[in-house]
C-alpha cells in the first residue's frame, strides 16, 4: 500500500508531518486498475475506488471525508483548503479545479494523484503549513511548484521542505524535439535523451531544480513509474489507475 512513508512527530512548537507515497498493491480494484487505484475519473468501479480511498484514510487515522483531492488541470492554480468542519454523514466540499493544494489544518489529508506526472509534497513545520502539487510536463513548464511555494511564503512559510515522489523518468519520456526544446527553455536540466537516444524530458529533474532554486530542500524519491510494476503508468498502460502522494500535518503543542 505504501511505497514510502515518513512520520515525524511534533517537537515542542514544531509541527510534525506524516507523508506517504502509495503503490498499486493492497486494494480492491480489478483488471487494469488492480489493486489500489485512487483515481475516481479513470473508468474504474466507483465502489472499488471508494474502498481504496477508505484504506488510505484509515492509514492516516482519519475519515474518508477528511481526504482532500483536486480536480487536476495540468495548470498552475493553487487552492487553500481545510477548516471546513465536515460532520459525519456530510460530504466534503467538491475537489477544486487546481494543481496545488495548501492547508494549515491538521485534520485533513492532502492528496495528489498521478500515473507518470511528478507528485510533490511540501511542509513548513514552523508555520504549520502543508501542500501537494501535481506537476506533469505542462505544470513544470508553467511553474506550478514555484506558484505553490510563493503562496505558502505569502502565508508565512520560510522553513519549507519538499518530498518529490516517483514519476516517469527522463529516459522513458520520449517527446518530439520541439517539445523538449520548449521545456528546456524553461528548465535546461529537464532536457535529456531517451533509452534509444531520442529527445526526451526529465520532468521531475526540472521540478527538483525549480524547488531548489526557490530555496526549498528536496528529498527526491527513487523509481520510475513506467519501469516499476508497483506503480501505475499512463505511458505504459494507457487506461490505468492512479497512485498518490499524501500529506498530513501533525499538530504542535499549543504555545503558552
Ligand atoms: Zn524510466
Amino acid at each position: 500500500m505504501f511505497r514510502w512513508r515518513e512520520r515525524i512527530e511534533p517537537d515542542g512548537t514544531l509541527y510534525g508531518v506524516d507523508w506517504v507515497v502509495t503503490d498499486r498493491w493492497g486494494g480492491s480494484s480489478q483488471g487494469e486498475f488492480a489493486e489500489l487505484n485512487l483515481g475516481a475519473h479513470v473508468g474504474d468501479d466507483p465502489a472499488a475506488v471508494e474502498t481504496n480511498r477508505h484504506r488510505l484514510a484509515h492509514g492516516f487515522d482519519v475519515a474518508l471525508r477528511d481526504l482532500r483531492f483536486m480536480d487536476q488541470q495540468h495548470g498552475c492554480g493553487v487552492t487553500r483548503v481545510g477548516g471546513e468542519q465536515v460532520e459525519p454523514g456530510e460530504s466534503p466540499p467538491p475537489p477544486p479545479s487546481s494543481d496545488g493544494l495548501i492547508t494549515d489544518d491538521p485534520d485533513v489529508v492532502l492528496v495528489v494523484l498521478v500515473a507518470d506526472c511528478t507528485p510533490v509534497m511540501l511542509v513548513d513545520r514552523t508555520e504549520g503549513l502543508a501542500a501537494v502539487v501535481h506537476a506533469g510536463r505542462p505544470g513544470m513548464t508553467s511553474g506550478v511548484a514555484q506558484a505553490t511555494v510563493e503562496r505558502l511564503q505569502a502565508l508565512g512559510a520560510d522553513d519549507l521542505q519538499a518530498v518529490v515522489g516517483p514519476s516517469i523518468c527522463g529516459r522513458c519520456y520520449e517527446v518530439p524535439a520541439e517539445m523538449r526544446d520548449r521545456a528546456a527553455a524553461v528548465s535546461p536540466v529537464s532536457a535529456t535523451l531517451s533509452w534509444t537516444g531520442t529527445p526526451a524530458i526529465d520532468v521531475a529533474a526540472g521540478v527538483v531544480d525549480q524547488l531548489t532554486a526557490a530555496g526549498v530542500p528536496v528529498q527526491w524519491l527513487p523509481g520510475c513509474s513506467r519501469e516499476s510494476e508497483d506503480l501505475y503508468s499512463y505511458r505504459r498502460d494507457g487506461q490505468t489507475g492512479r497512485y498518490a502522494a499524501a500529506v498530513r500535518l501533525l499538530a504542535a503543542e499549543a504555545v503558552a
